[in-house]
């Protein structure tokens, strides 16, 4: 039996090029759209993405089309092209006598497919899972290793996710993962490695910007970094929420027994952003600079069913001098690093012992 299939054109048309290389195909496009041939499997970057058409600059020496690449990756037929982009885009096949057949899974599928579709976009899960590797090529991580000791930083990195990027040398990803593990997006951030100050010669940049997803209507709304903590925490759990990625970390390797969140910026504390704490007691730490205006955004959130408290520790141990460096809670514990050693040191003590 051979029926006419009539929404092929929808189906395509519901991914983009991008989509089937990094969330189908499981490979990973550079910045500049290019990665290792999915199709004669090389080594070297000789293939690469432009609109919707993909091309081999090496040993295939040749262009595909979306359905035409998963052909040739996944040795399908046509049909059986068609039904991968149906599964993943959740679009039943439509065929000309109008009946709706449930598209059929060829192998399993993955788990994003089977999910009902967020009304959020997300990033391939084979992309956030293929940056969790930590070696020294992620400047952040050597420094919390620096810090800490190495056992302290592995449990950082992996507690919280911490994504390496090929995006800049040294770059980290501090990866948005809600409550039910699906992965928002990632800011990409690099740091010097041995003072743990964030590069301000090279801007943070977005993973779904990247991917160049923002062009195929990207529906993000972002979440807490390590709101994924939430889902094994106990509602009375002690959680405190900062302003930056890297304190959040880093506090959570001085003080473990507080769950660390922060909302990414200065005007990150919106019910929208931080819907996950609602209800939940919660300390909040704001930057030094920041310390009036979340007073007052907490003020109206708490109205809302939020239970947010401001911290006068740091107002109330502040220097002039670290006013002037508008502060933040890691700044005010990484003053108390060993100079030579470069560990940290509290009440005479290394964290680690
Ligand atoms: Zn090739």
């Amino acid at each position: 039996m051979n029926r006419k299939i009539i929404n092929i054109e929808a189906i395509k048309a519901a991914v983009t090029m991008q989509e089937v290389v990094n969330g189908i195909l499981g490979y990973t496009l550079d910045s500049r759209n290019r990665c290792a041939c999915p199709v004669h499997q090389g080594k070297d970057k000789n293939f690469s993405v432009k609109g919707e058409s993909a091309r081999c600059w090496s040993t295939c020496d040749q262009s595909w089309d979306k359905l035409g690449l998963i052909m040739a990756v996944r040795k399908v037929s046509f049909t059986e092209a068609l039904t991968i982009i149906a599964n993943y885009v959740g679009i039943p096949l439509q065929y000309a006598d109008s009946r709706t057949e449930k598209p059929r899974f060829l192998k399993a599928p993955p788990r994003s497919v089977l999910k009902p579709k967020p009304e959020y976009d997300l990033i391939p899960e084979a992309l956030f899972k293929r940056s969790l590797k930590h070696d020294n090529r992620n400047h952040f991580y050597g420094f919390l290793q620096s810090i800490f000791s190495e056992d302290i930083a592995i449990s950082l990195a992996q507690d919280y996710q911490l994504g390496t990027s090929k995006y800049r040398p040294g770059a980290c990803i501090f990866w948005q993962v809600d409550q039910q593990q699906q992965v928002r997006t990632g800011k990409v951030m690099v740091y010097d490695p041995v003072t743990g100050k964030r590069r301000r010669d090279i801007p943070p940049q977005w993973v779904h910007r990247l991917l160049d997803l923002h062009k195929a209507d990207f529906k993000l709304t972002q979440c807490l970094f390590g709101e994924h903590l939430l889902a094994a925490l106990n509602r009375e759990a002690p959680i405190a929420l900062v302003e930056s990625e890297k304190t959040a970390m880093v506090m959570a390797g001085i003080k473990p027994d507080v769950c660390w969140l922060a909302c990414g910026s200065m005007s990150g504390l919106t019910a929208r952003q931080c819907e996950a704490l609602k209800g939940r007691h919660t300390i909040l730490y704001p930057d030094l600079d920041a310390h009036d205006k979340w007073t007052k955004d907490a003020l109206k959130l708490n109205e809302q069913g939020f239970k947010f408290v401001v911290s006068d520790l740091l107002p109330t141990k502040a220097s002039e001098q670290d006013y002037l460096g508008k502060f933040d809670l890691a700044d005010y514990f990484l003053k108390q690093r060993d100079d030579q050693a470069g560990f940290l040191v509290l009440d005479g003590v290394p964290v680690f012992w």
